[in-house]
């Protein structure tokens, strides 16, 4: 068993407060956030109440106007500083991941790098925003006039992030909605308020104006009272398909883009380099834990490759280095907290009872996950329908192309898979049936570059999450006709 105490002298609590028109409020009511690995109070976030709601709809809504009277120019100089400065905060950032979460400092140097991208990205984006000089005149109706078109700021839009990579997350939202010349509040998740602030502490220190951004902590509650709020115009949330189909129900009207779960699936063919597949399989599917809307969940592996392929995975697996989040050296850390590692060996559990083989893992340690392998578990088990989000994947056989890809739509999530195979007729056959928002070939689903378009489609929700995306959602479409002229 791991013994964290060791560790505790070493970290102080974090006091996070709630930045409510252009101040950092930490008095009043606090909720503390016990770390999974090291098992004490890590930080203590003050959550929102009734009035700070209040308060910060109002500022946002006057911020909105300050926002929007910044030069795109101005915004992107912002956002080129703040991608400067990660580097100087990339440590103590990731660290604060690992206290907070239980993510491996390895995954945090990369989250914090990609964050660093994420702003680049979305600064060059502002400098692009562009409008359209309408042909009109192209239509009988239309002769003599003349039209135009720019993409106005949408006003104040609100950013709900989940835990499980909470940094990058925000940095999407808060870039492009910036970038885009907007006010907008960010409600947090309960299990990151301290990585959460500090991220936002970067951006205002080079030289986000107050008026561009407030933090609410808080819980679901906080959550969906923005998400009817009036002055908020556009919503950008990622979470779960179910706090999603809320959030839905609560925004009414409103602009809204939908990040959610998934569980995804990998396809290995026949053709594929086994060694190969496998290794990247076990790197991706237990990165984080396996807490991320696009971990590697489902491997399907043609029938005449599967032992070849279970036994290879399973060697790899094996080989992942479990335990302190703190030390470089680990690939995988703990899960967000108890209940959820529970949860993740119930469903083993579940599977085996089912008929399906655990060939490693299938326990735990703490919130720690023994990383688990899955083979051969029935098409109805909950490891296979429901969204795992834990470190265990399931190798799946097949027999026919076409009928796996059958088999790969049948969930009711569809955000991102992989592929492995070098056949193009398969590829092609792949990219145009999977119901997804992105298919990876020559890679897990576990793979995003931050600058192309990321979303799902059913359950996994709608919109593109990448800088150039969210602004066309961050901004509106405003017409100038001038007639006769
Ligand atoms: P969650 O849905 O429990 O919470 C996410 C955020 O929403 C938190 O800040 C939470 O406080 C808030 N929230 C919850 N209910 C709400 C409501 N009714 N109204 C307003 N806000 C509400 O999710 P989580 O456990 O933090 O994150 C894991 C989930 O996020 C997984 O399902 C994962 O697949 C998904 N996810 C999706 C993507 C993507 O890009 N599609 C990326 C990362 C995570």
């Amino acid at each position: 068993r791991h013994s964290p105490p060791e560790l505790l002298p070493e970290h102080r609590v974090s006091d996070v407060g709630c930045l409510i028109a252009g101040e950092w409020v930490t008095e009043g009511g606090q909720s503390e956030r016990t770390g999974p690995w090291v098992r004490a109070v890590v930080s203590r976030a003050r959550q929102a109440d009734q009035e700070d709601v209040l308060a910060a709809r109002a500022y946002a809504r006057r911020g909105a106007k300050v926002v929007a009277r910044l030069a795109p120019a101005a915004r992107a100089a912002v956002l080129e500083r703040a991608a400067g400065l990660v580097a100087g905060r990339r440590e103590e950032l990731a660290r604060l991941l690992a206290l907070e979460l239980g993510k491996p400092l390895k995954d945090g140097r990369g989250e914090m790098d990609r964050v660093a991208d994420t702003f680049a990205v979305s600064a060059a984006e502002a400098r692009q925003i562009n409008g359209e000089v309408l042909p009109v005149a192209g239509w009988p109706r239309g002769a003599g006039d003349t039209a135009f078109t720019y993409r106005a700021p949408a006003g104040v839009a609100l950013a709900i992030t989940p835990f499980n990579a909470p940094a990058n997350l925000l940095a999407h939202k808060l870039a492009a909605s910036f970038a885009a010349g907007n006010s907008t509040i960010v409600k947090p998740p309960p299990q990151a308020p301290a990585v959460s602030a500090a991220l936002v502490e970067l951006l205002l220190d080079a030289g986000m104006p107050p008026e561009a951004v407030q933090v609410l902590h808080g819980d679901a509650r906080v959550g969906a009272e923005l998400c009817a709020a009036p002055e908020v115009a556009v919503i950008s949330f990622t979470g779960s398909a179910a706090s999603g189909a809320a959030v839905a129900r609560a925004a009414g009207a409103k602009r809204l883009v939908l990040e959610l779960g998934g569980n995804a699936a990998t396809i290995v063919c026949e053709d594929a380099d086994i060694p190969h597949a496998a290794g990247v399989c076990a790197r991706t599917g237990y990165t984080n834990s396996g807490q991320s809307c696009i971990s590697v969940q489902r491997v399907y592996v043609h029938r005449s490759r599967y032992e070849e392929f279970v036994a290879a995975f399973t060697a790899a697996v094996e080989a992942l280095r479990v335990g302190d989040p703190l030390d470089p050296a680990t690939d995988v850390g703990s899960m967000v907290d108890d209940e959820a590692a529970e949860r993740v060996v119930r469903w083993t559990a579940e599977a085996a009872g089912a008929g399906a083989t655990v060939t490693t893992g299938g326990r735990r340690d703490g919130a720690t996950v023994v990383p688990t392998v899955v083979a051969g578990p029935p098409a109805d088990a909950l490891v296979v329908r429901e969204e795992v989000f834990g470190a265990l994947v399931s190798v799946l056989p097949y027999d026919d192309f076409d009928a796996v890809l059958a088999t790969c739509n049948e969930s009711r999530y569809g955000l991102q898979a992989g592929l492995f195979t070098s056949d193009i007729r398969r590829i092609v056959t792949a990219w145009r049936e999977l119901e997804v928002g992105g298919l990876v070939v020559g890679g897990s689903s576990n793979y995003r570059l931050d600058h192309v378009p990321f979303g799902g489609v059913k359950d996994s929700g709608f919109g593109r999450e990448s800088p150039r995306f969210m602004i066309d959602d961050y901004t509106v479409v405003k017409t100038l006709m001038l007639r006769g002229i």
